[in-house]
């Protein structure tokens, strides 16, 4: 499959006909009333008024159809089934909503001066939403139809078969038993109708191809960046675990365990220790933030969320203590259970919370708040720290992106944090964002569906 979400893409076109509809309607209605009170062309103004009022009423049938197809569309999705028939039954409703559109067209038409209305060549309309939307062959169909009904329609009137509404004021004398006048008419009206669908499919079979290789070279770039990131996870895997040891060979020395060390000793010593200590630190998060790239599915599970603010507030709270940093937190009582990575999200809170403190000089003020937002709630961490620059406030959230002033005040920093807490709230349906000026402080936002 080449397009990630084709039936999105799908509704969103049909609802885009919808929305092309509701104008048509508005105008036909609008046009109805003007000439009818303009120009006095004393036409048969209860069968428009039918014809607009069945054009409003086919428009919410469809509504309903496609929010139908729609959620039918998810749940096969989900169930990852093939949804292809479902597909062919909504093609099959596009090529009647068209087919209608133009019977409407025509019949409006009939109503209103018959081939003495010029309204006539809007059916090109209907030929440039049929060469969007759906194939060639199917466009081509759709034009032989408006030209049959245009056909019906002229011959029906001609021969007195159906009653002819002269438009008296737009036109000098009665045309519609002009022969010379219907096959000048028909001859540009049924060319126009082709010549529209074989531009309008020719430009859009171009377009389609250009979208299909974009698409396809997308997926080519996401598997190479999987084999990347695949191989990222299996290196910082391994120097995690060489890490580790090197660590636990390095800290009985330290520790005097192995014997005494002199001055000199203790100093390399500890200062291999905090390199290792560093390194360690960094690799873990980038293999976290691979893991969690890499991951097709998280765990969910539900969980009081207060609980894991608190536990987030304990992992950081000595840290703050140490700075003499103030934090405060609430959690809005109705918010109560919640259904998420419970580990990953309060991961990301302490994230948060401990960049605060980083940033945050001495005696500043540190707050989390959550509140209730119905279906979702909004996670608010605030600080009193050194805030971010406004050029770097548009990649803050990029992997190892570190803010000039950051790197002055903290010079170990991985930039890996905000790039993981953005996966993990997005593998969510939610969304993060910074607000922060700098010298004055930074307020965090999460908003997370329950
Ligand atoms: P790290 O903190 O390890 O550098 P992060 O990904 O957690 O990496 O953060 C990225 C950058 O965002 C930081 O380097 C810093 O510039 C900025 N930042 C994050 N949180 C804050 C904060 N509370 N106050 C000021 N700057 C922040």
């Amino acid at each position: 499959m080449v397009n990630p979400n084709p039936s999105a893409e799908f509704i969103e076109r049909l609802f885009w006909l919808i929305k092309l509809r509701w104008i048509a309607a508005a105008g036909v209605l609008l046009t109805i009333l003007l000439s009818s009170l303009g120009f006095k062309f004393f036409l048969p103004l209860l069968s428009l008024y039918t014809l607009a009022a069945l054009l409003v009423i086919c428009n919410l049938i469809y509504i309903i159809l496609i929010k139908r197809f729609g959620s039918a569309c998810r749940m096969l999705e989900s169930a990852q089934a093939d949804n292809d028939e479902l597909f062919g039954a909504m093609n099959w409703i596009i090529n009647i909503q068209i087919s209608f559109d133009l019977f409407i067209l025509i019949a409006l038409i009939h109503f209103s001066g018959g081939i003495e209305n010029p309204i006539l060549f809007y059916s090109i309309f209907h030929m440039i939403i049929a060469s969007i939307l759906l194939s060639r062959k199917e466009s081509f169909l759709q034009a032989t139809f408006a030209a049959a009904l245009f056909g019906i329609m002229v011959t029906l009137e001609y021969f007195g078969v159906l009653p002819h509404y002269c438009l008296k004021s737009f036109v000098a004398v009665d045309l519609h038993k002009n022969l010379t006048y219907i096959g000048g008419i028909s001859f540009v009206f049924v060319t126009t109708l082709y010549i529209a669908v074989y531009m309008t499919t020719s430009i859009s079979a171009r377009l389609r191809q250009r979208e299909k290789t974009l698409m396809e070279a997308n997926v080519l770039l996401n598997e190479k960046d999987r084999s990347k990131s695949e191989y990222v996870l299996r290196v910082s895997h391994d120097i995690k675990e060489d890490l580790a040891a090197i660590q636990s060979c390095l800290e009985p020395v330290e520790g005097g365990i192995t014997g005494e060390l002199n001055p000199k000793q203790l100093d390399l010593i500890q200062r291999a220790v905090h390199r290792t200590t560093k390194l360690l630190f960094f690799v873990k998060a980038l293999l976290e933030a691979t893991r969690i790239k890499l991951s097709k599915e998280i765990k969910m599970e539900h969980f009081s969320f207060k609980d894991i603010v608190s536990e987030a507030v304990g992992q950081i709270s000595l840290k703050a203590k140490e700075k003499n940093i103030s934090i405060t937190s609430f959690v809005e009582p109705s918010i109560g259970e919640v259904r998420g990575a419970k580990e990953y999200l309060r991961e990301t809170i302490a994230n948060l919370l401990a960049n605060s403190v980083k940033y945050t000089p001495r005696e500043g003020r540190i707050g989390i708040n959550v509140t209730d937002k119905g279906n979702s709630m909004l996670i608010k961490i605030e600080d009193t720290g050194i805030g971010i620059p406004k050029d770097d406030l548009p990649s803050i959230f990029e992997e190892f992106y570190r803010a000039s002033n950051a790197k002055e005040v903290e010079r170990d920093g991985t930039g890996l944090g905000l790039s993981i807490a953005k996966q993990v709230i997005e593998r969510h349906n939610g969304k993060i964002w910074v607000e922060s000026k700098q010298g004055k402080g930074s307020t965090f936002y999460i908003l997370l569906p329950k």
